[in-house]
């Protein structure tokens, strides 16, 4: 099979000593009384920054054309249209990088939103850390060699601290063989569970159809494992087996995040997919047009 190429090493993987880092404050986020939600460490770049709802820089957020987004020729070489931008809220935060670069299809944006709140739902008080997307229009964009047409988004892993609570990083955070992880004076852990959670929920989500995760090979067996553990069905086991890829030789380890991708929508017919397209893609793309269209005649008695 062939791979995707990929070399995502965005600004914020430098090493710390090659850019300017704000000072690091933690904020802990203490549960209210009866509230449902857990007391989260969330580690910020700066003081000046409140913990959610960050405002992205006017010009960056205002609302697209109105119409369904179109993500247009290859993930290394194309274009967004009408794409939609993923806001902060109290279930995704940004990390550290340039917040223009928070454009994606429909269907992108959508299932990160729905992953995000399927693992809160059974986890309060994490927040999915997300990366970047594409720009508002898609076309080149510094540090990714992909990331051009609205379906390519990256996500920091889940962490839990010493305590067992849930940790947000305000950067992605390489992850060790033991895995732990080491960040602003605080040993984290890989939350196993919860990352297993994220991928689970855009194996399945209804609206996009999930092409590639890269993580790195330790990373990936380690959510095989956990995956078995727990006893998912087969099927799901055997559809993240493929989805979740190693890098390539040579490329950025993808220590510190996932890389993750879907297909091209149906609707964008400028829209090139590369590599095979799974069976059980080609069944989900059916079974949701029969919903939304109703059966097919030769379906119908
Ligand atoms: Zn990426």
């Amino acid at each position: 099979m062939r791979l995707v190429s990929l070399a995502c090493v965005p600004f914020f993987f430098l090493p710390l000593d090659t850019r300017q880092v704000a000072p690091l404050i933690e904020e802990v986020v203490e549960a209210e009384p009866e509230s449902e939600t857990v007391p989260v460490r969330r580690q910020l770049a700066e003081a000046s920054e409140p913990p959610t709802h960050r405002a992205a820089p006017s010009g960056c957020s205002a609302p697209p054309a109105p119409g369904e987004s179109q993500s247009i020729g290859r993930p290394t070489r194309g274009e967004l249209t009408k794409g939609r931008f993923l806001r902060e809220s109290e279930l995704i935060h940004h990390v550290d990088s340039d917040e223009c670069n928070y454009w994606g299809t429909d269907e992108l944006v959508g299932a990160i939103r729905r992953a995000a709140a399927a693992v809160a739902a059974e986890h309060p008080g994490h927040r999915l850390t997300v990366g970047e997307l594409s720009q508002r229009g898609g076309g080149d964009i510094r540090g990714h060699a992909s990331h051009e047409n609205g379906r390519d988004v990256d996500f920091g892993f889940y962490f839990v601290d010493e305590e067992g609570l849930p940790f947000e990083p305000s950067r992605f955070v390489d992850v060790r063989r033991d895995r732990t992880a080491h960040v602003g004076g605080h040993e984290l852990t890989f939350d196993v569970e919860r990352n297993w959670r994220l991928i689970e929920a855009l194996l399945t989500d209804e609206e996009a159809d999930l092409n590639i995760i890269v993580v790195s090979g330790r990373i990936r067996d380690w959510l095989l494992a956990h995956a078995r553990s727990i006893g998912v069905p087969d099927a799901l086991y055997q559809h993240a087996s493929r989805v979740l890829l190693r890098p390539r030789r040579g490329r950025h380890p993808h220590r510190n995040h996932f890389h993750a991708r879907i297909y091209c929508p149906p609707s964008d017919a400028e829209c090139r997919d590369r590599g095979r397209v799974w069976d059980w893609v080609e069944q989900a793309r059916a079974a949701r047009a029969e919903r939304l269209e109703g059966p097919s005649e030769a379906a119908t008695p």
